[in-house]
Order: structure tokens, then sequence, then C-alpha cells
């Protein structure tokens, strides 16, 4: 398929990327573009100026901010996966980087375009979404943090304004148990269902990947462990305020078991 015609400029900083936004209304940020290019080429997307963000090194880094882990938007999910500072402060991360797409994937894609994208089966997104991660976004008035609860705001939506780049994830260091389970029939497949699941402040916080038009908190399932409830009691909660998509590879109603035998599993390995 052959994309609708389109300009191409390279930004060669934030501030021009966010100038060149506000040129040009149908403008589009391109990072890695292994959402956006396949988006036109079905001409599900038209952008008329892709407004090139991949080659600004200075956002693409992982480093210690006091309590949490910053990491630049444009890191690559390879570079998440492989870094030593997540493996140690917030391995659920570096792991849910790991299982992203394919070796080639994993090269180009950035965290920062999985979120903006939106796209509910993405694996980053849920589990950003559990850890109540922060988004750092920057537009003409200046910078503003976005909570994850409020990031996600429909189908291939967020919270990001027409004119603002996403700079900045920050997630929280954790220390007790986690699990991210994706499942998928092969490796390198998007998830039909995932499951993300931390230990936080002496409950558990449980994100849904493909379970509606954002990823969700399975709030259920987290209020039944709060009152005592053993794994499998809590993981019967798991599809209460979903809307599962049908598709080609599950209907809804498999989604809906399939998510309370993975909540099942990921609160097993989390409470162990
Ligand atoms: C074959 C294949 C398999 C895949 N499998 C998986 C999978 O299993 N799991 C998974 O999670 N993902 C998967 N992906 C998607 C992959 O993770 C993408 O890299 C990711 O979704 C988008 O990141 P990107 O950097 O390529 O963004 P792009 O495609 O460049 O951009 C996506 C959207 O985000 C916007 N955007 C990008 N960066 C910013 C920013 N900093 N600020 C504001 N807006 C921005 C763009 O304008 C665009 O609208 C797969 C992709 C392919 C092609």
């Amino acid at each position: 398929m052959i994309p609708a015609p389109f300009d191409y400029v390279r930004a060669d900083s934030v501030d021009d990327a966010i100038a060149r936004l506000r040129e040009d209304p149908e403008g589009k940020l391109l990072a890695g573009g292994h959402s956006l290019l396949p988006a036109m080429k079905l001409r599900l997307a038209r952008p008329s100026t892709l407004i090139d963000i991949g080659r600004l090194r200075d956002l693409a880094y992982i480093r210690e901010d006091g309590d949490r882990v910053a990491i630049g938007a444009l890191t690559r999910h390879h570079d998440v996966a492989t870094s030593e500072l997540l493996r140690q402060a917030c391995p659920i991360v570096a792991h849910a980087a790991s299982v992203v797409g394919d070796p080639q994937v994993r090269h180009v894609g950035t965290i920062g375009g999985s979120c903006a994208h939106g796209d509910p089966a993405g694996d980053l997104p849920s589990v950003l979404l559990a850890l109540e991660a922060e988004f750092v976004a920057r537009g003409p008035s200046g910078e503003r943090t976005i909570p994850a609860s409020g990031f996600f705001t429909s189908l291939f939506e967020t919270a990001l304004a027409p004119d603002e780049v996403l700079t900045e994830i920050r997630v929280p260091r954790t220390s007790g148990g986690w699990a991210y389970l994706k499942f998928n029939r092969r490796a390198i497949d998007w998830a039909i269902v995932g499951v993300a699941a931390v230990r936080a402040n002496g409950g558990v916080r449980v994100g849904l990947t493909n379970m509606g038009l954002t990823p969700l908190r399975a709030t259920g399932v987290e209020e039944a462990i709060a009152s005592g409830a053993d794994p499998a009691a809590a993981a019967a909660r798991a599809d209460e305020g979903t809307a599962p998509p049908a598709d080609a590879f599950a209907s809804d109603e498999y989604r809906r078991e399939l998510a309370k035998v993975l909540v099942r599993r990921a609160l097993e390995q989390v409470l162990a």
C-alpha cells in the first residue's frame, strides 16, 4: 500500500518540533515510525507533514530521578529491555519492552511512540498504568506532567494536545513482586490479552492490555485483594468494567475468560 502524499521535515530540537506542529496542524511527529507508517500505508492516517523527531538523541536516555527512573520518550524498546538500571529498579518495564514485537521492532520503536499512539493492545501502556507512571509533555506554553490515569483517553487517543511532544516517562522504583503476562499465538505477535501486576503500598495494582478502548486498571481485582480475597476469587472480577474487542484472533468472551486466567496467574506470581 502507498501512503497519501506528505511533506517531510526533520526537527532539530523539541522546540523546533513544537513550532512545526503549530505551523501545520495536520502534521504528525515521526519517532520510530513503526505504528505511524503502517497506518499511513493503510491510509488510516494522512498527515500533511511528517515531523521527524527520531534523531533527537537528547530524548533517548534512562536515568535515576530520586525515587523514580526517568525514561526519555525516544528511548528504543531494545534499550529499555536491556537497561541495567530498569532491571534493578523497575524490572517489569524492562520485561514488557522485551516482549514487544520482534528484534527489528524493538530496535526502532520507541517507548514514547508506543504511549502517544494510544493503542490498547500495546504492551507498555498497561504496565505504566499499573505502575502509576507520570508522562511529561512539552508544548508552546511549557511543560506539564500527566498522571497515567489521565493519559490514555480513548482508542488511539491520549491527553497530549496536537502541539505537544511527549518528552519523558517517569516510573517508580519497585521492590515487591511483579508480573507481565502476555498471551499471544506466536512470540512476535501483539497481545491477545496482557496482564500487568505490581505490588505497591501493601496492595496489588493490575493493568489490562487489549481489554477495552484504552489500557485499563482492573479495579475490581485490586479491591478484592485489598479485602483479603485469594487470587482465584479476585481474578473472577478481572473483566469487570472491560469491553474487550472481538477480532480474527479471539472473541470478546474468550478474552474475558483469558483475562481471568492470566490475572489469577499474575496474582499468584506477585503474591508468592
Ligand atoms: C510488526 C510490528 C509488530 C509490533 N508488535 C508490537 C507488540 O507486540 N507490542 C507492542 O506494544 N507494540 C508492537 N508494535 C508497535 C511498536 O511498539 C511501535 O514502535 C510503537 O507502537 C510506536 O512507536 P514508534 O516510535 O514507532 O512511533 P511512531 O510510529 O513514530 O508514532 C506513533 C504515534 O505516536 C506519535 N508520537 C511518537 N512519538 C511521539 C512523542 N514523543 N510525542 C508525541 N507524539 C509522538 C506519532 O505522531 C504517531 O501518531 C509492533 C509494530 C510492528 C510494525
